[in-house]
C-alpha cells in the first residue's frame, strides 16, 4: 500500500469493538486480567498485551503501527518528545566507557544532550563530518556503539552523505541510527538505504498543527539478525538480569524497540499518553499531503527570495545552486525538500526589523507547523553565543529562518515582498 493509503488506515482494525471510524482514546492507566494466569503470562511475555500504560496503550499502539508502516520500519516505539526518542535510542546500545559517532550538524537539543548530558554518564561523543563522512571510519573503535545523524539536518539545512555514511557503519557493524523529523517518512526512506533505527519529533511534521509533543523509534526489518551475534551488541545477546535472564536476541520480536520497551519505558517511563497519540494520529492521516504542500511552498518562496535584491543568500536544498540540491535529487522523493529555508538581510538590525514586522508568520521557535514560523536565531535560540561562535555552530548574525506552512503561497510571498 501507498504512504497516503497507510496513514489513514494503517494499525486501526474498524470492524473493533464499537467499530468507531475515528480511533478510540484509551484513556486508562491499567488494564484488567483475565485471572492470575493471564497476568503472569502477560508479564512472561508468553502472550503479549497490555499491562499498564507506561509500557503500552491500545491508541498509542495505533499510532505506533500506522508509523512503522508509513516509514517501512518492522516495529515502532512512541515517546513524550522527540528529545526522549533520542536519548533513550542512544542508551539502548551505549553505557559508560562506550561512544557515539555524531553529526556536525544537529538540532540544539540533541547537541546537549549527546555532548553534555550523556556524557555525564560516561559516554563520549566524537563529531564526524557528515557532508562527506570523510573522517567518519577514523572515528570509530571498538566501543563505538552507533553513529547519529540527521536526513535533512535542522536548522542548519544540510543533507547527511548517507551512502557513505551507512557503508562505514556496515563495514564496522556498528548502528546507524537517524533522525529523519524534517524530511519525514514521506520524502525520505531511511530502511531503503540500509539505515537500522530512525527517530522523530512527532511534535513537528507529524503532529502538523503545534498541538502534541510526541517521538518515535522505528526499526528497519532484519535488525534483529545484526544484533544477533554482535559483540558490540552484547546486552541483546547475554541474559538481562532485570528481565529474570531474558535473552532478547532469543525473541523472535523487533529487539530494539522490545529492549526500550521493557528496560527504558519500564524504568525511566517517558511514554506517550493516549492523548497524544490520538493527536499524531490525527496529523499522519495528512501528512503526505502536507509535505507535498510544504515543499512546494517552500520552493516558491525560496525562489522569490533568491531574487530580491535587499537578501544577501538563500539557504534550501531545492535551489539547483544550493550545496545540498544533489543530495535532496539522490535521497528525497522527486527532490522534495520540506519547508525549512534559511536567508540573510544586511545585518543585525535588519533581520530584527523583518521579524519584528512581518505579518502572517508567527514569531516562534518551532517546526513543521501547518503555519508559517519565522525566527531570528541570533537574537534568540542563540543570543547566549558570541559573535564568533555564532559563525562556529553556521550562524549568520543577519540570519532569519522560515518554517513554512501549507498556506497559499502568493500569500507567503506578498507578507515578505511587504517588509523587504
Ligand atoms: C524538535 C526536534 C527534536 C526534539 O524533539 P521534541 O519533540 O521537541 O522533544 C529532535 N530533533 C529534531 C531534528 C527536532 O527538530
Amino acid at each position: 500500500m501507498g504512504q497516503s493509503t497507510i496513514g489513514v488506515h494503517a494499525g486501526y482494525d474498524k470492524n473493533f469493538g464499537l467499530g468507531t471510524t475515528s480511533v478510540p482514546i484509551y484513556q486508562t492507566t491499567a488494564y484488567n486480567f483475565r485471572d492470575a494466569e493471564h497476568a503472569a503470562n502477560l508479564f512472561a511475555l508468553k502472550e503479549l498485551g497490555p499491562i499498564y500504560s507506561r509500557l503500552t496503550n491500545p491508541t498509542v499502539e495505533v499510532f505506533e503501527k500506522r508509523f512503522a508502516e508509513i516509514e517501512g520500519g518492522v516495529a515502532a516505539l512512541a515517546t513524550a518528545s522527540g528529545a526522549s526518542a533520542i536519548f533513550y535510542s542512544i542508551i539502548n546500545v551505549a553505557e559508560a566507557g562506550d561512544n557515539v559517532v555524531i553529526s556536525d550538524n544537529l538540532y540544539g537539543g540533541s547537541i546537549t544532550l549527546l555532548t553534555h548530558t550523556i556524557k555525564r554518564m560516561g559516554i563520549e561523543a566524537r563529531v564526524f563530518k557528515s557532508s562527506d563522512a570523510s573522517n567518519l571510519e577514523d572515528l570509530i573503535d571498538d566501543k563505538t556503539k552507533a553513529i547519529f545523524f540527521e536526513s535533512l539536518a535542522n536548522p542548519q539545512i544540510t543533507i547527511t552523505d548517507i551512502e557513505k555514511t551507512v557503508e562505514v557503519a556496515k563495514k564496522h557493524k556498528v548502528l546507524t541510527i537517524c533522525d529523519n523529523t524534517v524530511a519525514t517518512p514521506i520524502l525520505f526512506e531511511p530502511f531503503k538505504w540500509g539505515i537500522d533505527v530512525s527517530v522523530h519529533s512527532a511534535s513537528k511534521y507529524t503532529n502538523g498543527q503545534g498541538s502534541a509533543l510526541g517521538g518515535v523509534i522505528v526499526e528497519r526489518e532484519g535488525l534483529n539478525d545484526f544484533i544477533k551475534g554482535n559483540d558490540r551488541y552484547y546486552h541483546f545477546n547475554t541474559p538481562d538480569e532485570s528481565y529474570h535472564g531474558l535473552v532478547y536476541s532469543d525473541l523472535p520480536l523487533p529487539n530494539f524497540t522490545l529492549r526500550v520497551r521493557l528496560a527504558l519505558l519500564r524504568d525511566i517511563g517517558a511514554s506517550l499518553s493516549a492523548h497524544s497519540a490520538w493527536i499524531l494520529i490525527q496529523g499522519l492521516e495528512t501528512l503526505t499531503l502536507r509535505m507535498e504542500k510544504h515543499s512546494s511552498n517552500a520552493l516558491e518562496v525560496a525562489k522569490f527570495l533568491e531574487l530580491h535584491p535587499k537578501v544577501q543568500a538563500v539557504s534550501y536544498p531545492g535551489l539547483a545552486n544550493n550545496s545540498e540540491y544533489e543530495k535532496a535529487q539522490k535521497y528525497f522523493k522527486d527532490g522534495k525538500a520540506s519547508g525549512l529555508i534559511s536567508f540573510e538581510v544586511e545585518s543585525f538590525e535588519e533581520a530584527k526589523r523583518v521579524i519584528d514586522s512581518i505579518e502572517l508568520f508567527g514569531v516562534v521557535v518551532n517546526i513543521g507547523d501547518s503555519k508559517s514560523l519565522i525566527t531570528h536565531p541570533a537574537s534568540t535560540t542563540h543570543s547566549q553565543l558570541s559573535q564568533e561562535e555564532l559563525l562556529k555552530v553556521g550562524i549568520n548574525p543577519s540570519s532569519i529562518r522560515l518554517s513554512i506552512g501549507i498556506e497559499d503561497s502568493e500569500d507567503l510571498i506578498a507578507a515578505l515582498e511587504k517588509v523587504l
